[in-house]
C-alpha cells in the first residue's frame, strides 16, 4: 500500500511569521488523505499545547464520567428502581411495556428489533435495562423524582459524555 503526493500548497500560518503545507495523497485504492505540516515553530508549539490540553481534559472527563456512572447506578439501583418497576406493573406482556415506554421516551426501537433483543427476558428484565444513563432524566420525570443531587449528577454525566462518549445513545 503506496500513498502518492497528489499535491502540496503552503499557506500563511496563524501567526503570520512562517507557513503551514498542506499534502494531498492518494492510494492505489484511489482513497484520499491530507495532512498538515506546520513549518512555523512558534504555530507548532501552540498546537502541541493545545493538543496536550485537549487530550489532559478528555482523560479528565472519562474518569469523572466513570466515576459518576459509578455513583448513578447503584443509587438508582438503591432508592428509585422499585419505583420505575412499579411504574410499569399495569404493562402485563412485554407488548404493553414497550408500548408505555415508547410514550415515556426511553424505548427507540422498533417492536420487531425490540422483541428480537429481549426474545426470553421478563417484562421486569426489560423494565430494568432500560434505567441507562441516557434515559436517566426521563425517568426521573417521568417518576416525578424530587432529589437535586441525583439529577444534577446524571445532567453531569450526559454533559460530559458528549465530549467523551463513553456511553452510547440512540
Ligand atoms: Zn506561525
Amino acid at each position: 500500500m503506496s500513498w502518492e503526493e497528489m499535491s502540496r500548497r503552503d499557506y500563511p500560518c496563524n501567526c503570520g511569521e512562517s507557513t503551514y503545507t498542506e499534502v494531498n495523497e492518494m492510494d492505489d485504492w484511489n482513497r484520499y488523505r491530507e495532512h498538515v505540516i506546520i513549518n512555523c515553530p512558534t504555530c507548532a508549539e501552540k498546537e502541541r499545547v493545545a493538543r496536550a490540553a485537549r487530550e489532559k481534559k478528555q482523560t479528565e472527563d472519562t474518569a469523572r464520567l466513570k466515576e459518576l456512572l459509578l455513583e448513578i447506578k447503584p443509587y438508582f439501583e438503591e432508592y428509585y428502581m422499585q419505583n420505575w418497576l412499579d411504574y410499569f406493573v399495569s404493562a402485563k406482556n412485554k407488548k404493553a411495556a414497550w408500548t408505555l415506554a415508547k410514550d415515556i421516551g426511553v424505548e427507540h426501537r422498533s417492536l420487531s428489533s425490540f422483541y428480537q433483543s429481549h426474545k426470553g427476558s421478563s417484562v421486569d428484565d426489560y423494565v430494568r435495562s432500560l434505567a441507562k444513563p441516557y434515559n436517566m432524566l426521563k425517568i426521573i420525570d417521568t417518576l416525578n423524582i424530587k432529589d437535586s443531587s441525583f439529577r444534577n449528577k446524571v445532567e453531569k454525566a450526559i454533559d460530559l459524555n458528549n465530549s467523551v462518549h463513553l456511553f452510547g445513545f440512540y
